[in-house]
């Protein structure tokens, strides 16, 4: 593989970042920069400039309204939009569930929904986990039984990540208990506003309510909102599952992140030199930069394969390994190198203030990311779960 970038790329670089600078607001890009979190109108706006411009489904084929960009340019639209501070582009809908409407969907259930999801007319989030099924996610309970054109669904769902802005969950749901536990399930797109649902939200170690548990009580869903088949759900979640991994590489974010790292270890001091100049200091930043470039060639070979018809496999949980533990030595360093400043757990630097913050550009925010950001690992399947697969294939030769 040439890992130049050829004319045509260059010049797509150069397209994105005029449109960048042009399109981005500022206080967006601050927001981001910073740490601080968006609301549901932040993500909304963005989502509505990437839109116009036709560039929010970079995965998507033309067909469906999508960029169907190749690989290299999903990866150069990656790393400008993370250079420039723009606002993560809310998965749920765009990457997960499309995907699986675009393969298993019918005709009526691609028309309907796919224009909705890049309008923004819907906000979609995933209810795959319950309490007692999260890596063992094939033994979840929630049921739903067929009672005439409806699923009548009871049970419980958690960890659901921006629930509380949603109006349509797409859910896996038991809808034959006497069988095999994968052979059982069944994926169900289910509109939040359908009587009997309740949103409660769970508080996280920065002090934000990003995920919620969702309740379900006697809801009665239209038949014509399962996708594929009854009972084939598995293999429409697994599916879905290795476009969440990959995308969890978060190869821009890191690129980012380390940017932010040197800038503040350039900008503090430690016995009378600068941070960046301690050796100890030096080598960790040293390591995770390698770290780092390796496993964005290793990104960029396997998004190739991908856009080649090769679905992610096993690589999806290479990737999700060493992104997540990538990002989270990014955190550690940065906490370091914002020093006394992390000190205070200033959850509000994260939530919102009326006071300026203390300490240098973006250090307010550091701690309350570091402790944030040790869901990396859990979510998305945990890494103890992801080794487990890699061993399984890379030294059982199964898959
Ligand atoms: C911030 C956050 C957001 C999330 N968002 C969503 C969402 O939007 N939608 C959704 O459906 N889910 C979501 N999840 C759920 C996530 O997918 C699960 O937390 C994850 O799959 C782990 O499951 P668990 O929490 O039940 O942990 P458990 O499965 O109980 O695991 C606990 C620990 O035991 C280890 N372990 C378990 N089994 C094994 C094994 N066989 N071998 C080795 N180690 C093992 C795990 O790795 C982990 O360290 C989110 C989770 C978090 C933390």
């Amino acid at each position: 593989m040439d890992l130049n970038y050829s004319v045509e790329e260059q010049a797509f670089r150069a397209e994105l970042r005029l449109f960048l600078a042009e399109k981005l607001p500022p206080e967006m890009a601050d927001a981001v920069r910073e740490g601080r979190g968006l609301g549901k109108e932040d993500y909304e706006r963005w989502h509505a400039i990437l839109n116009q411009r036709g560039w929010l489904a970079p995965n998507w084929p033309r067909e469906f309204g999508g960029c169907e960009w190749s690989a290299v340019q999903r990866h150069i639209f990656e790393e400008e939009c993370a250079r420039a501070h723009a606002p993560r582009i809310v998965p749920f809908g765009l990457s997960m569930l499309a995907p699986v409407l675009q393969k298993f969907g019918s005709k009526a259930q691609q028309d309907h929904y796919l224009p909705r999801i890049l309008s923004g007319q819907d906000w979609w989030c995933q209810g795959y986990s319950e309490p007692g099924a999260g890596s063992d996610l094939a033994s979840l309970k929630t049921k739903a039984l067929r009672d005439g054109d409806h699923y009548v669904v009871n049970g419980q769902k958690t960890w659901t990540t921006l629930g509380q802005h949603a109006n349509w969950i797409f859910c896996l749901v038991r809808t034959d208990p006497t069988v095999k536990q994968q052979a059982g399930i069944s994926f169900l797109l289910i509109d939040m506003d359908t009587p009997g649902i309740e949103v409660r939200p769970i508080i996280l170690l920065d002090g934000s309510a990003e995920v919620n548990e969702v309740w379900f009580s006697d809801v009665r869903v239209p038949v014509e909102n399962l996708v594929g088949v009854e009972n084939k759900g598995w293999t429409y979640a697994k599916y879905l599952l290795t476009h969440e991994r990959t995308n969890i590489a978060g190869v821009g974010f890191s690129q980012a992140g380390l940017a932010a790292v040197k800038r503040l270890a350039r900008s503090q001091q430690h016995r009378g030199r600068p941070l960046i100049e301690n050796p100890h200091f030096a080598a960790r930043v040293a390591r995770v930069e390698i770290d780092l470039m390796a496993m964005s060639t290793t990104n960029l070979r396997i998004v190739s394969a991908a856009a080649k018809g090769q679905a992610p496999g096993v690589e999806s949980s290479m990737l999700k390994v060493k992104g997540t533990l990538i990002r989270q030595e990014i955190n550690d360093l940065a906490r370091r190198a914002a020093g006394v400043y992390a000190m205070p757990f200033a959850s509000e630097a994260v939530l919102g203030s009326n006071e300026a913050p203390i300490g240098p550009d973006g250090t307010a925010a550091v701690a309350a990311q570091y402790f944030n950001n040790r869901k990396l690992s859990i979510f998305g399947g945990s890494n103890e779960i992801q080794r487990n697969i890699i061993a399984k294939v890379k030294l059982g030769g199964e898959r």
